[in-house]
């Protein structure tokens, strides 16, 4: 399946894309895909969607990671993606800035970590479809209770319709919080940090091989390990967005075939 994608053909060795549908695939592939291909000795994850706390466990130890401490938060990441973080930072104090992390849960993430976030989401987003009259209530009793992965192309099927789950409930829950196991932050290679809007610290960031790769998730950045003039060689492609803060850029999966299996 998914033949002629310049992106498919840089994931690791063996890679399994684990039980979604085509279609939930290709979204997450789009919306978290970029880790996938990162370089510069980095350990990119081996599946898309980990299934459970045990695949995630079982990838967490099997990576060399350094921790560090900044402004009171431990962080920790895949060596290579801390050593070029810490550069990035020294440069970026020497230009009257930082990089900070957001909060205690800005690197490093569990599955049962990334389940909790999304199910922050998914009760409160069908509350409110259920109260607008737009999802019956056993319909939305029937997908609270669906497992993580049937649960999330349900998700995204009703998000089709319109009926969005992110905290506003008028744009995807993608752009909130990735799906159980599917989260960049499980594989140690992505940190959300405070100074996002600051073009120059951006700059510094992706001269370290550090980018911003899912789709309207601004503070968070994925480490690639590599030039920004070589993420095409690695089927990404550059995505503008405008927003209030101005153009971002966001490195993304570049999936251009017809899907076929
Ligand atoms: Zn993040």
């Amino acid at each position: 399946m998914y033949v002629h994608e310049p992106f498919l053909s840089h994931l690791p060795k063996g890679f399994q894309f684990a039980g979604a549908d085509e279609e939930t695939v290709r979204t997450l592939l789009l919306w978290y895909g970029a880790v996938l291909v990162a370089r510069g000795d980095s350990t990119p994850p081996p599946v898309l969607i980990f299934p459970n706390e045990e695949a995630v466990q079982r990838f967490q130890v099997s990576v060399k990671t350094k921790r560090a401490q900044i402004n009171g938060i431990s962080i920790e990441l895949q060596t290579p993606a801390m050593d070029a973080l810490l550069e990035a930072r020294q440069e970026a104090q020497l230009a009257h800035a930082d990089i900070t992390p957001r909060g205690v849960d800005s690197s490093r993430r569990s599955y049962a970590d990334t389940l909790r976030l999304w199910e922050s989401r998914v009760k409160p987003g069908l509350a409110h479809w259920v109260a607008a009259h737009k999802i019956a209530r056993k319909e939305a009793r029937r997908i609270a209770n669906l497992d993580p992965m049937t649960q999330t192309s349900e998700i995204l099927h009703q998000e089709e319709g319109g009926f969005y789950f992110n905290l506003k409930f008028d744009g995807s829950i993608l752009s909130s919080v990735a799906p159980p196991g599917a989260s960049q932050h499980l594989s140690m290679l992505a940190l959300d940090i405070n100074e996002y809007e600051i073009p120059k610290v951006r700059e510094i960031l992706a001269r370290h091989g550090w980018f911003q790769t899912a789709l309207d998730d601004l503070p968070h950045f994925t480490y690639m390990g590599v030039t920004e003039a070589e993420l095409p060689g690695l089927g990404l492609r550059k995505e503008r967005m405008r927003e209030m803060l101005g153009e971002q850029v966001f490195w993304i999966p570049d999936l251009v075939a017809t899907v076929s299996v």
